[in-house]
């Protein structure tokens, strides 16, 4: 029989989850494990065993996978308890106090959750995670106990490091997205100050992800937005969407339809044009401008 004993003084978040998917992972394998809690003092012992002799080696890794977790999620509440604020206020004095509040919530969002969607920054923070949690599964690989204190007494400082590398990025993203924000505050003044210089504007975007750009009469006006940037632009890598967003800034227009936005190859774009304008903006996917943005065998009839 193969025994693990798993010890702690406080309680934490995820903890219990933990054990019963685990609890939950082996009983759909039909493999028999066991897990039998007391109580001394204020001290908990979880005892886990199996009662088969032999267990395999995947299960075994399983089984470690979850000890794991629990560590990893002991290790996070007592890096936010003992070492965030400081490390935080100390590697980014420049922000003020609501930045540095934002910055520990988005840090422990992060870190906390498992199930993050999948994106640029996200992939890092989950490769980042599985590093850290493989690190841990190696300190617990050859022992049968493991007192979660003594634990993270000896191996906060090593492991430290790494949360505090996914610290950094998470700021990094904090700040750009805030220059983003404060980026789209000012677009937003322009648009509101200003009078429309045209009623209507259609964005089309074809299968490709190019655009047209026609104003309610049908006409093109894609080369008038591109005259008014590049009279206003130094810069010789002239890209479209920037085109595209100064044209519209400058029009101001009371009304933007988006067409074939299923076509698009940038959703910031998109997201870009509906933060700024916001109710001015609509979409649509089934007009005459849509369908001449697909190619014929595209159309259903
Ligand atoms: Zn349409």
């Amino acid at each position: 029989m193969q025994c693990f004993k798993l010890i702690y003084e406080k309680d934490f978040d995820g903890l219990i989850e933990e054990l019963e998917e685990m609890r939950e992972y082996f009983k759909s394998r039909h493999i028999e494990i066991g897990i039998a809690e007391s109580m001394e003092d204020k001290t908990h012992f979880i005892n886990i065993y199996f009662p088969d002799k032999k267990i395999e080696e995947k299960a075994l890794n399983i089984f470690h996978h979850h000890i794991g977790n629990i560590l990893y999620k002991a290790l996070i509440e007592e890096f936010d308890e003992k070492c965030m604020i400081d490390f935080i206020t100390e590697a980014y004095f420049f922000l003020n106090e609501d930045e540095l509040r934002d910055v520990r919530i988005k840090s422990l969002n992060i870190l906390n959750n498992d199930k993050l969607p999948i994106n640029d920054n996200n992939i890092f923070y989950i490769n980042r995670k599985n590093e850290l949690i493989d690190k841990i599964i190696e300190c617990i690989a050859d022992k049968n106990e493991i007192n979660i204190k003594g634990f993270l007494t000896f191996r906060i400082k090593p492991l430290r490091d790494e949360i505090e590398k996914i610290i950094d990025k998470i700021v990094e993203e904090y700040l750009i997205e805030k220059e983003y924000n404060e980026f789209i505050k000012l677009l937003k003044y322009f648009v509101e100050i200003q009078d429309s210089r045209i009623e209507l504007v259609n964005i089309i975007i074809k299968e490709d992800g190019n655009y047209s750009v026609l104003d309610g009469e049908g006409n093109n006006i894609m080369d008038e937005f591109a005259k008014d940037f590049i009279n206003n632009q130094m810069a010789s890598a002239i890209n479209v969407e920037d085109i595209l967003i100064s044209g519209l800034i400058a029009y101001c227009p009371e009304k933007i339809v988006i067409h074939g936005s299923k076509n698009s190859r940038n959703n910031e774009i998109i997201n870009t044009i509906k933060n700024v304008f916001l109710n001015r903006v609509s979409f649509c996917e089934n007009c005459k401008m849509c369908f001449a943005s697909i190619s014929k065998r595209g159309v259903k009839r």
